[in-house]
């Protein structure tokens, strides 16, 4: 049966390759970005693959979320990849926090996947077998961190973790495994133009990664060559 993907932050970056990639390989793709009229090429994808839709969706707008999940009810989702992310202000140094920034990043970063795993848990459960995926960056993890700083980044994907951890427990009865998923250094906006890889190499390794997951790696911590990262 022809599988079904649910993905933000589509319109760009990494979202936008996994779009290509999903397609390409015969799925079912949902589509979700801020502002659909200004993504032209996530739109322009529409013309030759029927199999994708594109939907509007802030993922901080939990009215929005609410009547989206409404509008998808009793269509089995088999992956669902909280792909949209932020970084926030790139020079927030010590005794300089911009704390309203700092709760957009958390919000966006943290908050949103959950919600967004709580209006589709019953489309998730409704596939044979299914995955949650979150894109999470080493940057959160507590043992990794060698070179301190990045405080807003750092601690917005570290909450993220121990959502996807508590996930992975409570949704194993659902048989829907859990994961968070470090991209690797990539070249896009948020990445910047050092990035060590780019969305191809990043979205081949994540894919490999998930075609082959099954609930014997609920609630890991991956990378893009499926190498575990320790939280
Ligand atoms: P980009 O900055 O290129 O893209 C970010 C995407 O998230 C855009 O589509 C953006 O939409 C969307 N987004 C941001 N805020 C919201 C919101 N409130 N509602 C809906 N969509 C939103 O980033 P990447 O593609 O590089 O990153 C994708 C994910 O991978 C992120 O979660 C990031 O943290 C993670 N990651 C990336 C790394 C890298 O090196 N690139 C490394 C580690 C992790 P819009 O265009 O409307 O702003």
């Amino acid at each position: 049966m022809t599988k079904h993907l649910f993905i933000t932050g589509a319109n760009r970056g990494l979202g936008l390759t996994m779009v290509k990639q999903y397609l390409d390989s015969g799925w079912i793709v949902t589509a979700c970005c801020r502002e659909p009229e200004q993504a032209d090429e996530l739109t322009s994808l529409l013309e030759k693959h029927e199999s994708l839709s594109v939907f509007q969706l802030d993922v901080t707008n939990y009215q929005e979320l609410q009547q989206l999940a409404a509008s998808l009810q009793g269509e089995p989702i088999d992956l669902l990849i909280n792909n949209a992310g932020y970084y926030g202000p790139k020079d927030s140094s010590l005794g300089d926090i911009d704390v309203e920034e700092w709760r957009k990043v958390f919000e966006i970063n943290a908050i949103a996947p959950l919600k967004i795993l709580e209006a589709f848990r019953a489309n998730l459960k409704l596939a044979t077998s299914s995955t949650l995926a979150i894109l999470s960056s080493k940057m959160g993890s507590m043992a990794d961190n060698s070179s301190g700083g990045t405080y807003i980044y750092r601690s917005s994907k570290a909450a993220v973790n121990s959502v996807v951890k508590s996930l992975s427990v409570d949704l194993t009865e659902d048989n829907i495994a859990v994961v968070a998923l470090h991209p690797g250094w990539v070249r896009t906006q948020m990445g910047g133009i050092n990035g060590l890889i780019d969305t191809h190499e990043s979205v081949t390794g994540l894919k490999r990664v998930l075609d082959k997951l099954d609930m014997s790696q609920t609630g890991l911590f991956l990378d893009y060559r499926g190498q575990e990262i320790p939280w």
